[in-house]
């Protein structure tokens, strides 16, 4: 036995994952890393505090399993007072180890052995792996630049009899793209009409650009009953280290994630829930402060990789762009993100690793600009040497 390949057949394609390879180039290199999706701000200082005093507090064992009550109602009032939605917190909320945990789990209730799950492509990486950790298969619908519009003829296409769940992402990451309004109700007919359950990984929901706000698919007629929102409290409060996450269901679908959620964690974070209600409780104000500074961060790195030579497709939410480096007459993402650390002391990712047919993706690049201006205006400078 000890001399075969350890890891099961079905999680092979999932090995050592280009972010990791990224993570250590930008390690041993020193370069800038505007590969993975931090911020090196660090979150509102009372939402910190928060978390220090909890854990003086002796907030320190085991939450229950639907997490600490405290945070279960102030996501239940978040969703009321931001959309209008109501989930009692007692039998509808359930506090996650971040969004991941929260898409693997509902993956994990909701599907059985070869049931289909229709999802924007390209799409974050742990939804294929938390798919075939199902059993299920993931079906692309796949975004195209330059406007990474959603082709509703394309979801429907994708829809068959084996599909059970929809896996919406938006903002979007990578492509940063906000779904309109139009696009929301036309996955909203889909669902309905065809009886599947939505799952909406709204990680970015406070993170949206230009006056663009984010409209949960649960708002829409005949949605709320089949709908699972899932969000993190990682991106809107800097504070990705943390993995706390929630979602919002009715009470059958909470019971049923959360008897696969019991076997993955648990419950986690003990002294990190408390602080995350507070941050929840923050005045508008400071959601919009903060997705002001990231727009300025995304104009910032925006026009030093114009300046560059490469086509943007601007973002209109979350913490990425993806850039197109053929108009710098370069061919391949991979091979130009591996070089990019030793050539200019910068870190990106190929955007191909997120698409379900790399080479239609090839020569895309996702950057990451929720840094400090100056770390973007360094890598703007370093940019403008290739
Ligand atoms: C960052 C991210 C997550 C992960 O959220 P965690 O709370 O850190 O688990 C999930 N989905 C998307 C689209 C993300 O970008």
């Amino acid at each position: 036995m000890t001399s075969t390949e350890p890891l099961v057949e079905r999680m092979r394609g999932f090995g050592t994952t280009v972010f990791a390879e990224m993570s250590v180039l930008a390690a041993r290199t020193g370069a800038l890393n505007l590969g993975q999706g931090f911020p090196d701000t660090d979150g509102p200082p009372e939402v910190l505090e928060a978390a220090v005093r909890a854990v003086r507090d002796g907030v320190n064992q085991y939450p229950p399993g639907l997490g600490h009550l405290v945070l279960r109602e102030a996501v239940s009032r978040h969703q009321s007072e931001w959309y209008g939605l109501d989930y009692d917190p007692e039998t509808e909320v359930l506090i996650t180890t971040g969004a991941t945990e929260g898409v693997s789990a509902a993956l994990l209730a909701l599907c059985e052995q070869g049931d289909e799950v229709v999802a924007l492509d390209p799409t974050y990486d742990s939804y294929a792996a938390a798919a075939t950790m199902a059993g299920a298969v993931l079906r692309p619908v796949t975004l195209h630049p330059p406007d990474f519009a959603l082709d509703l003829d394309a979801v429907r296409a994708a829809v068959g009899p084996r599909t059970r769940v929809l896996l919406v992402n938006s903002p979007h990451n990578p492509t940063g793209r906000v779904l309109t309004e139009q696009e929301l109700q036309g996955l909203a007919d889909i669902a309905v009409e065809h009886d599947l359950w939505v799952l909406c990984d709204e990680v970015y929901e406070h993170l949206t650009f230009d006056g663009r706000v984010h409209r949960p698919l649960a708002t829409f007629p005949g949605m709320r009953e089949r709908t699972l929102q899932v969000s993190s409290a990682g991106k809107t409060f800097s504070v990705t280290g943390w993995k706390i996450g929630w979602l919002c269901a009715p009470p059958q679908l909470v019971r049923a994630v959360n008897a696969t959620k019991q076997f993955l964690t648990f419950s986690g974070g003990a002294p990190f829930q408390p602080a995350v209600a507070v941050g929840l409780g923050l005045p508008r104000e400071h959601f919009a402060s903060v997705a002001a500074t990231l727009q300025a961060g995304r104009d910032l790195l925006s026009e030093g990789l114009r300046a560059a030579g490469l086509e943007v497709f601007r973002p209109e939410g979350t913490y990425f762009v993806i850039a197109d480096i053929a108009a710098i007459g370069e061919r391949d993402g991979v091979e130009f993100c591996r070089s990019l650390p030793a050539r200019i002391g910068v870190v990106a990712v190929p955007a191909q690793v997120f698409y379900a047919d790399p080479a239609s993706a090839a020569t895309l690049v996702r950057f990451a600009f929720c840094k400090r201006p100056e770390v973007l205006a360094e890598a703007s400078e370093r940019l403008s040497r290739l």
